[in-house]
Formats: structure tokens, sequence, C-alpha cells
């Protein structure tokens, strides 16, 4: 299949072709003729699908195709859950715009407001936001959604866990109720559904199976190893791998910066990225990593999420996420566009739960490897007892009681790790 046979326009075409795509890819096939059709979409798809250019192609198609107001309202509003996601996109949205009379621009926090202001009014067709910073300016009367007949929701999933739920209602109750809707989510969840219900109307689902998270092109790897003993492994494997790109994902902002702090004591030139930083911090890291400066990127979940890094070599957990799908997004960032690509995974007696939950979810069990000098001292036993421990805390924490052994297991932990820092 052809991008021309989706009905494209010949200004889109010679963008694509610019941008050197040759074949739609499924998401891509399915979603764009749909949306020509002005079909409300329900579409799962992951970064990495090219769920991007599969709803940009045929919205700038569809308002190019109109006749343009003289004032340039905006007519299509993307929202997006990350500032780094809304820029991306708006990165994308100007490539394929480029051979049309389209303008778009993007707004998002953390960043001075002026400038955006200054954008909106010179007229924009359309514009990509984070939910904060367009209600704040539409507040300021900095911008009017009147005319916008085009919505789209991505990576509505994140939007929700990001806690963004009342702001898109907000932004919803602005909107003329006659539009076209698309909304674009890695998961499918309960509450996806029920958004979805809300202001879709006769929805069309278009699923995609990621192109990019396909087990074959990916080789998984679980390297099973005390915690204590996680930094140096991670330098071991990243020095004598001699790997250059490397996105690391932490479980938390505080682990992504001491991982990173450490990575750079050892000589690997290292960036965390996560909420906490600076947008202007975060945008330098990625560049950086982009360009080959920085080696390693370590990141959190959110912070990563929509990173447009193409054909990243290497991805690494330093620790599995709590959420099983967060890893086949994480691993989804390496063996892009085909190529093959390593997804290392440190693991760590406290997280053996994860990493069954993770193997049930992707249906196949994980090469488990265990390298020389990093060898775990804990057993089976130790497995049982940390998995009791976290139940007794979770039920403490809860409110359920107290348990008396809970604190001799954690002494008999912390004996643990010490024997792994002496055997080092
Ligand atoms: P996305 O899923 O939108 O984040 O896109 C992932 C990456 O795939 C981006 O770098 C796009 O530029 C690229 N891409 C999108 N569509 C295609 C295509 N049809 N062929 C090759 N690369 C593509």
């Amino acid at each position: 299949m052809s991008f021309k046979s989706l009905g494209l326009s010949d200004a889109l075409l010679k963008a694509i072709s610019k941008k050197g795509y040759n074949t739609p890819s499924t998401i891509q096939q399915k979603a764009i003729p749909l949306i020509l059709e002005r079909k409300d979409v329900l579409a799962s798809a992951q970064t990495g699908s090219g769920k991007t250019a599969g709803f940009a192609l045929p919205l700038l198609q569809i308002l190019n195709s109109e006749p343009a107001y003289r004032k340039r309202p905006v007519r299509a509003l993307i929202l997006t859950p990350t500032r780094e996601l809304a820029a991306q996109v708006q990165d994308e949205f100007k490539e394929y715009s480029a051979f049309t009379d389209l303008r778009s621009t993007v707004i998002f926090g953390g960043v001075g407001a002026n400038p955006q202001i200054r954008a909106l009014r010179n007229g924009v067709d359309i514009l990509v936001a984070t939910p904060g910073r367009l209600l704040d300016l539409e507040n300021q009367n900095a911008l009017s959604l009147s005319k916008v007949e085009i919505l789209v929701l991505d990576e509505a999933d994140r939007m929700l866990d990001m806690g963004f739920l009342r702001d898109i209602k907000k932004i919803l109750a602005l909107l003329p109720a006659k539009r076209q809707n698309l909304l674009f989510s890695a998961t499918f969840s309960k509450e996806i559904k029920k958004l979805a219900n809300e202001f879709l109307h006769h929805p069309v689902l278009v699923e995609a199976t990621p192109e990019n998270t396909t087990v074959e092109k990916i080789n998984q790897t679980v390297y099973r190893v005390d915690k204590t003993l996680k930094t140096d492994l991670i330098i071991k494997l990243i020095s004598e791998g001699n790997w250059k790109q490397v996105l690391v994902f932490t479980r938390t902002k505080h682990g992504a910066n001491r991982l990173s702090e450490k990575l750079e004591i050892a000589n690997i030139t290292s960036a965390a990225i996560h909420g906490n930083k600076s947008q202007g911090a975060r945008t330098r890291a990625l560049a950086g990593f982009k360009e080959g400066k920085v080696r390693v990127l370590v990141a959190t979940d959110i912070a990563a999420r929509g990173l447009d890094i193409p054909l990243l070599p290497h991805v690494i957990n330093f620790e599995l996420p709590n959420i099983s799908e967060d890893y086949v997004h994480r691993i989804g960032r390496t063996g892009r566009a085909g190529a093959s690509g390593e997804a290392i995974s440190l693991v760590s007696l406290d997280e053996v739960g994860y990493l069954k939950s993770i193997e049930k979810l992707i249906g196949e069990r994980l090469e488990t490897k265990t390298l020389q000098g990093f060898e775990t001292t804990e057993t089976m036993a130790d497995v049982k007892e940390a998995e009791a421990e976290k139940k007794r805390q979770k039920a403490q924490r809860h409110g359920r009681g107290r348990n008396p052994q809970a604190k001799q297991s954690t002494q008999k932990n912390t004996k643990n790790s010490s024997r792994s820092k002496r055997r080092r």
C-alpha cells in the first residue's frame, strides 16, 4: 500500500517523501481513510507506531481542502500529556505541512507564555497543547476555541494517569459541539472507554499491533542482580559493550538523578530527564542525547513517553516498572522501524513479582542471565520473604494492623544487602 492510495494530496505526499517514508504504517493505513471520511476514531496505538502522522496527515488534508478563515482561528486542537510530546507533535505538523499554507503552533507550561501568546495572535490553524497551559491562555483570552473542528487526544491513557481528566472536561466544554474527535491511546482501560463514550460520536475502533513492540524484533534479556550491585552492573554493561546511545529507565525522579550522577563519576556522559527538571534542562538533555554528546539518558516513564528518538539500540530497565504495560512502552523505544534492538532489565529480589506480571502480559518467559561477579546472594526463600514483607508493608500502609515479624524481615534484608556490598 502507498500513501497516495490513501487519498492524500500532492502537497502532503511531497512532505512524506521528503521525510523518507515509503509505506504507511499499520495505524496509518487504518486510521487515515477513516479520518478523511470525517469519522470519530478511537485508536489503540503506541509511540513508535507512526500514530502522529496517522492523525496529522488526514487532519492537514481536511483543513487544507476547506476555505481558510481570514483571521485563522484554531481549527484543529491536539492535546498531549507532556511538553516533550507536544513539541514533537508540533515538529511533525510543521514538516508535513511544509508545502501547504497551514500554520501550527505549540503551547505548554514551564516556559514563558508571551511568545506563545504572540504566535496565537498571528493566527494558527492547528494548535498543539498541554491541557494546563491551554486553559491558562484561554482564561486570559489569548485564544478562542470556538472554531475548533477537529479534536485529537494523544496518549489519552497517559493524560488520565497524569490527572488531566478534569482539565480535559473543562476543555471539552469550550469546544463547539459539532466537531470530529480522535482519541489515541496505548491502552484501553475502563477509564479510557468511559471517556471515549462521553465525547466520541459513534467512533470507529482502530487497533494496530505496535510494530515496534513485537518481541521478535527486540532482544530482551533479564539480569538477576542484587539491588546494591545494579549500578556497577550497568556501568560494566555500557563500558564493556561500548554502547553509545542508551536509554535507562528508573522508577523515581530521585533514582534517575542518582544514577545519572554515578554514571558521570564513572566517566559515562549522562543526563537525567524527569518531571522535576526545567523545560530548558529537558530540551538540552534530549538534544545532547540525540547528537551523541550524552551517552546515557536516564528517564522516568512519564518523561520518556513520547520522546522521539528513532532507532535506539539499547534500552535498560534499571528497575522494572510496577505497571506491566509500561514495560512494553519502555522496550518499544528500541528496535524501531524494523531495526533490531536490545532491551535489558536488571531485576533484583524485590522485583521478581513485577517480572512475573510482565511475562504474563507479553506471554513469554524472558531469558534470564547472571554475570560473573554479579551472582545474586538471595535464595527463593528470600524472594518469598521479600514478597511477604512487601505485602505486610502494604497492609500496614492501609492501616490493617501491625505485624511484629515485619521488623525482623527488614533486618534480614538489610543483612543481605550488606552481604552484597561486602562482596563488591
Ligand atoms: P510516532 O509513533 O508518531 O511517535 O512515530 C514514530 C517514528 O516513526 C517517528 O520518528 C516518525 O517520524 C516515524 N514514522 C512515522 N510514519 C512512518 C512511516 N510510514 N515510515 C517510516 N517512519 C515513519
